[in-house]
C-alpha cells in the first residue's frame, strides 16, 4: 500500500471545510493515517515549494501558505499518489473535473484547497518534512 502527502491549505481551514474535504478523501478509498493542524512558518513554506522558487507566483504562494493554519496529512491506499492527484483535480479549479475536490471547493488557481505529492519519491521527502516515523507507524 502506497502513501502520499497531503495538505489542506489555508482556504480550507478558513472556510471550515476540512471535514468535508476529508469525506471526499475517504470516499475515494484513501485512509488518513497521519494528520496534524499546524501553522507553517515562512521557512517551511519556502522549503516545501522550493521547486517553484523561480516562478512568478512564488511570493504569493508562500504568503498564502503561511496566511493561516493548514492540515498536513499522510494518506494511504492502492496507488495513493496517482489516486489522490485524480481526486484533487486540476490545479486550476476552472479546469477540474466534476466530483474532484478542487471542482467542488477551490476558488482560484492560487487558493486551491489541497496539495498532493506528484510522485512516490516526492511523497517520501514531503512526508519526512512534517512527520516522524513514530507519528505514522
Ligand atoms: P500542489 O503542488 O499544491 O499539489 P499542483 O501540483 O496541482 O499543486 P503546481 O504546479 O505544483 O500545482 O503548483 C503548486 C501550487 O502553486 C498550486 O497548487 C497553486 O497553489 C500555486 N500555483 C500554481 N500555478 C499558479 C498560478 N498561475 N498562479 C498562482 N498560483 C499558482
Ligand atoms: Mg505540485
Amino acid at each position: 500500500n502506497e502513501r502520499t502527502f497531503s495538505i489542506l491549505k489555508p482556504d480550507a481551514t478558513r472556510r471550515n471545510i476540512t471535514g468535508a474535504v476529508n469525506a471526499v478523501i475517504e470516499a475515494a478509498g484513501l485512509r488518513i493515517v497521519g494528520q496534524r493542524r499546524i501553522r507553517m512558518t515562512r521557512e517551511q513554506a519556502e522549503k516545501f515549494y522550493e521547486v517553484h522558487k523561480e516562478r512568478p507566483f512564488f511570493g504569493e504562494l508562500v504568503e498564502f501558505m503561511t496566511s493561516g493554519p493548514v492540515v498536513v496529512q499522510v494518506l494511504e491506499g492502492e496507488n495513493a499518489v496517482a489516486k489522490y492527484r485524480e481526486v484533487m483535480g486540476a490545479t486550476n479549479p476552472a479546469q477540474a473535473a466534476d466530483g474532484t475536490i478542487r471542482k467542488q471547493f477551490a476558488e482560484s488557481v492560487g487558493e486551491n484547497t489541497v496539495h498532493g505529492s506528484d510522485s512516490a519519491d516526492n511523497a517520501k521527502l514531503e512526508i519526512a518534512q512534517f512527520f516522524t516515523d513514530a507519528d505514522i507507524a
